[in-house]
């Protein structure tokens, strides 16, 4: 199966493709990863990708279209693929319908996550990670013992860049303006769609999610 993950930043697709994907040994596509990935290691696209990540805006299609080309020539054809922030834009969409009909397969299902505004900003405002073990936290929902610390390795926590107030305003905008209207796009090219009211826990998100698609 192919399945894309749909809804704006801090709505939680990522922990659920996480916990999905490590469950089902799915592949878990998340081009934002990809992209951080990228930069860490210094490529081309890490550089050429850094001022619109660290602005809130769209990394251009053609880059984006030609990093999940490339990840997906390296996957099983068999494994079930979880899209995880892709396709972002129309154009994406369509790009991502041809790169999957190339190899006779194509988008199974489109979950559209929604959270209230409020909840988004919390989330994503909130958020740390370790740099060293990958663990997640909140300040709100889910905070370290020790401030700034982690729990579980005791590395300093940090906070991604585009995190802050005024980069996740924008954010939310670009969502509304480019990656919203994917889910007519869908209900138009005729997708199965599932809704999934996120503002909730991750476990209780998680169950509803594997009934609804059958999983
Ligand atoms: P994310 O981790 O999915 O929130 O992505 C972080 C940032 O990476 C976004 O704000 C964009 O700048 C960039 N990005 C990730 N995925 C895409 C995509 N599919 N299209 C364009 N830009 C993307």
């Amino acid at each position: 199966m192919v399945i894309i993950l749909l809804g704006p930043p801090g709505v939680g697709k990522g922990t659920q493709a996480k916990c999905l994907s490590s469950d089902l040994g799915w592949a878990h596509v998340s081009t934002g990863d990809l992209l951080r990935a990228a930069r860490r290691e210094g490529t081309e696209l890490g550089r050429k990708a850094q001022s619109y990540m660290d602005n809130g805006e769209l990394v251009p299609d053609d880059l984006i279209l030609d990093l999940v080309r490339e990840h997906l020539a390296g996957l099983d054809d068999d494994r079930g693929i979880l899209f995880d922030g892709f396709p972002r834009t129309t154009a994406q969409a369509d790009g991502l319908e041809g790169v999957l009909s190339d190899v006779g397969r194509s988008v199974d299902a489109a979950v559209v996550f929604h959270a209230p505004e409020e909840t988004l900003v919390k989330r994503l405002s909130g958020r740390r990670n370790c740099p060293e073990c990958g663990a997640l936290y909140n300040v709100h929902f889910s905070p370290p013992e020790e401030d700034g610390v982690c729990d579980r390795c005791g590395h300093d926590l940090s906070h991604r860049k585009d995190d802050d107030a005024e980069t996740v305003r924008r954010r939310l905008e670009v969502y509304q303006e480019e990656t919203a209207p994917l889910i007519r796009w869908y209900e138009e090219h005729e997708a199965r769609q599932v809704l999934i009211e996120a503002d909730r826990g991750v476990d209780e998100i998680q169950a509803e999610l594997r009934t609804e698609l059958g999983l």
